[in-house]
């Protein structure tokens, strides 16, 4: 079989980067399956993580964004003091591949894993898809169903509202109101996310490449429309990336307008480099994996203790800030920085083992 030489060398790098506990290939020709479930910590408790529907193009890929979701999962349990680990599926998407089957395939893996892997929604997962997992295993949450943990969406959009209100406290605004938040992406969480801010009294101008949604937004809300190309770039208290990750890059750097970048998207800097360059300037920015935690706060305690936890239990995530944000300052270290010491001393500090679920 020709190996592509990308993924060769992706082996490679696998293989001296960082710890990961467990890769699981997903593979089956008459299904047309391609896929992996990646856990990269059980030290603390059970794997959390969504399962993630792309066109991703190559194995190599796909297996990429499974292990930097999975270990970013495990961070967002470290910093809430949460007793579980990360995990992620990923599905690397084919034209003609048997839907309903790969995800029931899918879930027959995580019911042989035993329970040492939760799974539920994320990016091209649908309720109809978690119904198919949920055939084969009961290790998966699906959105909706009355004994579920709730609405992940809208739990995110409470933690990104909190994380904006700590980041507006940081820029020395006392509240939201009158602030200037520019929300780009208005989808699951934009749209939660924007009727929070908009209640709370903030000025908001809106950005999304579906125009019906920015101009409910402006109708809803009183919002401003801006180009979506250009939003990084509009003067303002916050930016609030909530669609695509990457977007504090080398080129966008130079003309960012906000004193402040809370938002939930994932990976929102394109470097490391970024995030130092942002704190050499100024700008604060709120760690993605803790401001978008909210849906993982909710979802892994409600499997964890058998209920949802109250909505204060979220809104902690603006008390995490703050204090993200003053040790960076007496530290001199950017935010992100001090958020990843602190949750991977807490994975550090427990003992060296992988979850073992308990058997009847
Ligand atoms: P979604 O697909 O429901 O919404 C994304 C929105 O962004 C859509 O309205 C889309 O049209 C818009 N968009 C796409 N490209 C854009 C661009 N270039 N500029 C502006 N808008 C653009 O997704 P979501 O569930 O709301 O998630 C948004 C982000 O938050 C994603 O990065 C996701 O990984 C992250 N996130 C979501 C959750 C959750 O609970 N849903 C949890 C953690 C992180």
């Amino acid at each position: 079989m020709d190996t592509p030489p990308a993924d060769a060398l992706f082996v490679d790098a696998l293989c001296s980067g960082g710890d990961f506990e467990q890769i699981e290939i997903l593979k089956d020709q008459e299904i047309g399956l391609m896929g992996f479930i990646a856990i990269h910590s059980t030290r603390m408790g059970p794997a959390f993580g969504g399962i993630r529907r792309w066109s991703y193009g190559s194995p190599g890929k796909a297996l990429r964004d499974a292990l930097r979701l999975s270990s970013h999962m495990t961070l967002k349990c470290a910093i809430h003091g949460i007793p579980g680990g990360g995990g992620k599926a990923v599905l690397d998407w084919r034209p003609g591949t048997d839907r309903k089957a790969a995800y029931r395939r899918l879930g027959e893996h995580v019911d042989a894993m035993g329970g040492r892997f939760f799974t539920g929604p994320d990016v091209g997962t649908e309720p109809e898809d978690l119904r198919a997992v949920a055939e084969a295993t009961s290790f998966v949450t699906i959105l909706g169903e009355v004994s579920g943990p709730g609405d992940l969406g809208a739990a995110t959009a409470l933690g990104v509202f909190a994380g904006i209100g700590a980041a507006a406290r940081r820029i020395g605004r006392d509240d939201l109101r009158g602030a200037h938040v520019v929300l780009s992406g208005l989808g699951d969480v934009g749209g939660r996310l924007g009727l929070l801010l908009a209640d709370a009294g903030a000025r908001l101008s809106v950005a999304d490449i579906l125009e019906d949604r920015v101009e409910e937004a402006v109708r809803r809300w009183g919002a401003t429309a801006v180009d979506p190309r250009r939003a990084h770039a509009i003067e303002c208290d916050v930016f609030a990336p909530c669609a695509l990750g990457g977007v504090v890059s080398e080129a966008t750097l130079p003309e960012l307008g906000a004193r402040a970048i809370a938002g939930s998207a994932n990976n929102v800097l394109a470097t490391g480099a970024c995030g130092a360059d942002l704190h050499r300037r100024g700008i604060v920015y709120a760690p993605d994996f803790v401001v978008n935690s909210g849906g993982l706060v909710q979802g892994a305690l409600s499997l964890l203790e058998g209920a949802p936890p109250p909505p204060d239990r979220i809104a902690k995530i603006g008390g995490l800030l703050d204090g993200i944000f003053a040790d960076s300052e007496r530290d001199d270290l950017p935010p992100e920085v001090i958020a990843e010491r602190t949750a991977r001393a807490r994975v550090d500090s427990a003992p060296n083992r992988i979850y073992v679920p308990n058997r009847p």
